[in-house]
């Protein structure tokens, strides 16, 4: 039995980014029940990814056909590309999500277990600096750093972009910087910006210049010292390969690749191919971010924050020091209804 849930859950404070800034998330939960045991899944829709709230609620019920034999994950992605080959991936991941903690909780382990991977510790998260105005973005990388986040990631793609990193830098001159561009700089800002970044000791910069712009990260990377790393630029495993000629790694997020066996393949494929690895996020709950933290240990670089973003998380039981996720110990995905 499938049953779907939906809920709006909202940030503690407006979230921003060069596209949009949002303090209201549209979320779909999924039960998949077989024989007493009980698998679940979140659908993070991102409309940069074609997708919606009100897209979810419809998708969910009309792909959950695809879920029938929660063992045959092989089958499970046929069915679901048989039902619909392009898009809606955050509810092919919830689907997904839910076949795979049905299985380990069939046999009492947690998921990551139950993909056979070692227990290797997560790497510091950073958490998020988001776009806003530049007192606020100072008051947020104060407020992260005396939490004890030793890692910020910035969001940019502004016209105040090197200010904001300059006044961040001096505001927490301790802490390790990453930028996120968004996908919003012209190729004239993305060169002068490196140089800035460079020179205040930033340590990767995300997605510069727009996704399908390639060649212009291409060239960009030829002239960087810092990685360069895709997320806008990737949307489905297939893209791996391409992204390895224009960028140092990859940001993996399970809600845009289709949940944690794409994300998966997709790390696979890129370590395969000498790329770095991001594991990443949406605005979700514990539960898809407990869904990426199976695999974080695979990463170079973390980016979880998600769910410690939000002011009404439905879930609980990631134990969070700070910045620093534990290897989830639960079972399926360690987490619970709060
Ligand atoms: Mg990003």
């Amino acid at each position: 039995m499938i049953r779907w849930t939906h809920r709006e859950l909202h940030t503690k404070a407006p979230f921003g980014i060069a596209r949009w800034t949002h303090s209201r998330y549209p979320r779909s939960f999924v039960t998949f029940e077989q024989g007493g045991v009980v698998g679940r899944g979140e659908a993070a829709p991102n409309a940069y990814y074609g997708e919606t709230g009100e897209t979810a609620r419809v998708v969910g019920p009309l792909l959950e056909g695809a879920l029938s034999d929660p063992w045959d994950w092989q089958g499970l992605q046929a069915n679901l590309t048989a039902r619909m080959p392009q898009g809606h991936p955050s509810v092919k991941c919830a689907l997904e999500m839910a076949a795979l903690e049905w299985c380990a909780a069939s046999v009492n382990l947690p998921v990551w277990r139950l993909l056979g991977l070692s227990a290797l510790p997560i790497p510091e998260s950073s958490y998020t600096v988001s776009l806003a105005e530049l007192p606020d973005m100072r008051r947020q990388a104060r407020d992260a750093w005396a939490g004890g986040h030793t890692i910020l990631k910035v969001k940019l793609g502004t016209t105040q972009d090197q200010q904001i990193v300059e006044a961040l830098r001096e505001e927490v001159p301790q802490a390790k910087l990453r930028v996120d561009a968004n996908a919003a700089w012209s190729r004239p800002q993305a060169r002068r910006m490196l140089g800035v970044l460079e020179a205040l000791g930033v340590e990767l910069l995300e997605q510069p210049l727009a996704a399908d712009d390639l060649e212009g990260h291409a060239a960009l990377r030829a002239l960087a010292r810092l990685p360069i790393v895709a997320d806008e630029s990737l949307h489905h495993v297939s893209d791996v390969p391409r992204l390895a000629a224009a960028f140092d790694g990859i940001n993996l997020k399970t809600a845009k690749l289709g949940g944690p066996l794409q994300a998966l393949a997709a790390l696979r494929t890129a370590r395969a191919l000498g790329l770095g690895i991001m594991v990443g996020c949406m605005i979700e709950s514990s539960l898809g971010i407990a869904g990426a933290a199976q695999l974080s240990g695979l990463a170079d670089w973390a980016d979880l924050d998600g769910a410690l973003l939000l002011a009404d998380d439905p879930f609980e039981g990631l134990a969070w020091q700070a910045g620093q996720l534990a290897r989830p110990v639960g079972i399926g995905w360690g987490v619970n209804p709060q």
